[in-house]
């Protein structure tokens, strides 16, 4: 049954703070919600008000309160009628009549607008000669801006979470009934973050009005767009005959929001990711299917994003596999079964081993190994990305702490540890790093972690703090995966960093593709211009190796040189490099 907690916040803030009255009534008369305006107005407790049946306080009884409920197929209808309060004093009131369909159930929204005042204004106006009528028609049409303002997102003037359940709704009874199809496009600008961080909310606030206009252009008559959150919009398309055709209208909308942000002079680079979910013939419920679009909107961003990727069997099938993988994870992590294996950092200067980045793994009871990728997505939705980062903090630690280089002049090797950006939110991550360090003996200078951009570009303060404090420890701080998040010059600037790695889909396009090669280039001329060592991720080929040289590379890792390997084999890589 609804109750308003079902609605979203916003909407239920709105109706509370509302000077009329308001009311949510089911499809048999019975109050299931009354705002505390409509309760003063009545001079009755609000538990009083819900509940009981709205002919109760409607002036006329039973037929009237029925008939207003009955009488309304489009929203802004109103009626003028008489409510009568707890002592049986009659109020005049204009009554705005919305229908409302939430989860199949048909509700009548009210809002009630005392016309007391007005009345005896009215009574004056007539008095003096004035037509009554025109007044009432300019209270009749405020009655329905009221109406839209609930219904209606403030910035864009496009309809709201509410309305736009609401409208699913109707089209999936309509396509009950013809049978056709119905798309709902769930579309998050991609970076619009970072839009907002680096030209403000006044600029941020612009683009999304652009956006909004943008894909009202686009949308077909009938269709609906909608803004249901910050920078997320929702188109609901009717009539569409395949998923294939709604692949089709998401990616002429990217299309033409990536020509606007090329053509905007607002600095408002924008494109988008749209997940779709797909009702035949009217199957499914508005809920669900906007649940769907955004799992399947979060594949698209997490596809690199610009995209448009449809719910299906797949992605319930890879939901599937993330509660998989945090089970595999948790066993793993109770019994102790979280191992580490170590892939050779290279030095191009000296083709000499400088360290290894430690890289977790899952043993099996079979003795079989689990790649990350099995575990580390379920891991960091539900936070067992912190217990196995420590883990593997430990074990690195305390497993390198016992390397020697294989000449004394060598300098001393080191560790690289992945953390994921979740290890800041307890806010005790130098102290624990410094722990850490302590039980296993090992100098912090042997001590290197890799950070995502994601984890720490947003430059919030406590994370800012934590990681000069980590600095101040002596530990070396890198930006992983570099080149695929949304890092800036001047943010990469102020943090305490000493080396970035170059994502390995640009090193394997290094010759192939052109793109790629600007992208590394670029990232090696300018961490040596922050005075950052560049280290290229993923290097397989002697073509890529002495590309990289020629650019200035630092330090490389790879399948040329070698591919993670168990603690045990360290030693003798050491020794004797395989490459
Ligand atoms: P990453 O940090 O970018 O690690 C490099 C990945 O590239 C490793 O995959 C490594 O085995 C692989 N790789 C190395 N050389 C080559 C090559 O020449 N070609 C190709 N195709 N791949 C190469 P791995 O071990 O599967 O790790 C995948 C990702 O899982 C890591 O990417 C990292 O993001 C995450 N991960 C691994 N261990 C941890 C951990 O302890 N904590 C956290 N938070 N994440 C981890
Ligand atoms: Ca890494
Ligand atoms: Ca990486």
């Amino acid at each position: 049954m609804f109750t308003l907690s079902t609605a979203d916040r916003p909407y239920r803030m709105f109706v509370e703070s509302m000077r009329e009255g308001a009311a949510t009534v089911s499809a048999g008369g019975t109050v299931l919600y009354a705002n505390r305006r409509l309760a003063g107005l009545l001079s009755r407790p609000r538990e009083s008000i819900v509940g009981s049946a709205l002919s109760s306080f409607v002036a006329g009884g039973v037929d009237v309160a029925l008939q207003l409920i009955r009488s309304v197929s489009e929203p802004g209808a109103t009626i003028e009628l008489d409510i009568v309060d707890v002592d049986g004093v009659s109020i005049p009131v204009l009554v705005g009549i919305a229908p409302l369909n939430v989860d199949g159930d048909d509700l009548t929204c009210l809002t009630f607008t005392d016309l007391s005042d007005q009345k005896a204004q009215a009574q004056e106006i007539s008095r003096l000669g004035f037509a009554q009528a025109e007044r009432l028609t300019q209270l009749q049409k405020a009655q329905a801006a009221l109406t839209e303002q609930a219904t209606q997102d403030a910035l864009t003037s496009l309809p709201n979470r509410v309305l736009l359940l609401d409208r699913i709704s109707r089209a999936l009874t309509e396509a009950r009934r013809t049978g056709l199809n119905v798309a709902i496009l769930f579309i998050d600008l991609d970076r619009f973050k970072q839009v907002n961080d680096s030209h403000g909310h006044s600029v941020g606030d612009t683009v999304l009005r652009s956006v909004a206009l943008q894909l009202s252009r686009a949308i077909r008559a009938g269709d609906t767009v909608a803004r249901i959150g910050g920078d997320e919009f929702v188109v609901l398309a009717h009539e569409v005959d395949s998923s294939r055709q709604a692949v089709e209208i998401a990616k002429r909308l990217i299309e033409d929001l990536r020509q606007r942000s090329g053509a905007a002079a607002d600095g408002g680079q924008v494109a988008a990711s749209i997940g779709i979910s797909f009702s035949i013939a009217g199957r499914g419920n508005p809920e669900a299917l906007l649940e769907e679009a955004d799992a399947a909107m979060y594949h698209a961003k997490s596809m690199g994003g610009a995209r448009a990727e449809v719910f299906g069997v797949a992605l319930g099938h890879q939901v599937h596999l993330r509660s998989a993988g945090r089970q595999l994870l948790r066993s793993a992590l109770d019994q102790d079964r979280v191992i580490v294996h170590y892939q050779p950092i290279v030095d191009l200067t000296t083709a000499r081993v400088a360290g290894f980045e430690a890289l977790a793994r899952i043993a099996e009871p079979d003795g079989s190994i689990v790649p990350p990728s099995a575990f580390i997505p379920a891991a960091e939705d539900s936070g067992l990305v912190v217990p196995l980062d420590q883990r593997v903090l430990h074990l690195a630690c305390r497993q390198s702490s016992s390397w020697r280089p294989s000449t004394a002049t060598d300098p001393p090797l080191t560790v690289a540890v992945n953390l994921s950006g979740r290890q800041f939110e307890r806010g005790n991550l130098p102290s624990l790093v410094h722990a850490t360090l302590e039980q296993a003996h090992l100098p912090p200078q042997r001590l290197h972690l890799e950070l995502t951009e994601t984890a720490i570009m947003d430059l919030r303060p406590d994370v800012m703090k934590q990681l000069g404090q980590i600095k101040e420890l002596g530990v070396q701080i890198g930006l992983d995966d570099f080149g695929t998040g949304y890092a800036s010059l001047t943010h990469l600037r102020r943090l305490p960093l000493t080396f970035v790695k170059i994502d390995q889909s640009f090193v394997q396009g290094l010759q192939r593709n052109p793109e790629d090669a600007g992208i590394v280039t670029a990232v090696i001329a300018l961490a040596a211009n922050l005075g950052l060592r560049s280290i290229a991720e993923g290097v397989e080929t002697t073509g890529q190796l002495d590309r990289l040289r020629e650019l200035g590379c630092d330090q490389a890792q790879g399948h040329l040189f070698a591919r993670p390997m168990p603690p045990a084999d360290v030693p003798a890589a050491i020794q004797r490099p395989p490459w």
